[in-house]
């Protein structure tokens, strides 16, 4: 029971959504309703608006991430964005194994490993996606798979490191459906996602990990789900998009 010693961080993922004034209009209705925030607010846009992002938000409590970098420093990747070229525009967070990157993108545990050991070497805090299919629920499998993501997306992260990673617990059969896991199945999964960090990583890091709930989290469900005692925060897709509801969310991670 220590979740007030945890960083509340409601994080929006804007996806592959809005053009470069789509997001300036939503970032300034934003920021007045962020601006009372008692929790970390941050907006994970696509790589084309973080620039606008991050001039449209300093000197506020609303921070900028990407939804995904690159493994290497630098080099012959074509499209890809590194670490370095992030943290140099003043983005701090990054969305790392999101399950669209893992199924549409040939994202595997072994890559969101890389990812994350290059983006904290760079200074970013990475939030890490785990999560598992409708089907590996239904096989009784849930636990299973997320000790699997968790040892392998973060094999050979420091204690000290891992403080600096947030995890999101994403089913994926809740994401962008409309379907939301209810509040006590995102509690279990979140308090065995922080059991496991303490096996790996003994209990005191473990209980300064935040957890974040995504998938389909809403104006309407957040608080219920906010209030558990291992669910820290939000990874928000679809709500996100509308400041109103985005702001709703963030209240009630004020509240939780
Ligand atoms: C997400 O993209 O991480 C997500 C949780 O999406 P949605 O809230 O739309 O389900």
């Amino acid at each position: 029971m220590k979740k007030d010693i945890r960083r509340a961080v409601i994080a929006g993922n804007w996806k592959m959504n809005k053009t470069r004034p789509e997001a300036k209009a939503l970032i300034e209705e934003l920021k007045p309703l962020a601006a009372n925030a008692g929790c970390e607010v941050v907006i994970c846009v696509p790589f084309t608006n973080l620039e606008t992002a991050v001039t449209l938000t300093e000197g506020t409590n609303v921070k900028v991430g990407a939804q995904n970098c690159h493994f290497a420093k630098s080099g012959a990747y074509t499209g890809e964005i590194s670490a370095d070229m992030l943290t140099e525009m003043g983005v701090e967070y990054v969305v790392l194994g999101h399950s669209e990157r893992r199924q549409y993108f040939g994202e595997t545990d072994e890559t969101v490993n890389k990812r994350t050991k290059a983006a904290l070497e760079a200074g970013l805090k990475p939030i890490v996606c785990v999560g598992e299919l409708l089907w590996e629920r239904e096989c009784g499998i849930t636990e299973e798979v997320i000790a699997r993501q968790i040892k392998l997306d973060f094999f050979s992260v420091s204690a000290e490191d891992l403080k600096k990673c947030i995890i999101a617990y994403e089913p994926v059969w809740a994401i962008g459906t409309g379907k939301t896991a209810t509040a006590d199945q995102a509690e279990e999964v979140c308090a065995f996602i922080r059991a496991t960090l303490a096996k790996l990583y003994g209990e005191e890091t473990a209980e300064a990990v935040t957890i974040q709930y995504g998938g389909s989290m809403n104006a309407g469900n957040a608080a219920e789900l906010l209030s558990k005692t291992n669910v820290d925060g939000g990874l928000i897709g679809g709500a996100s998009l509308k400041a109103p509801d985005f702001a709703t969310i963030i209240n009630a991670a004020t509240n939780g």
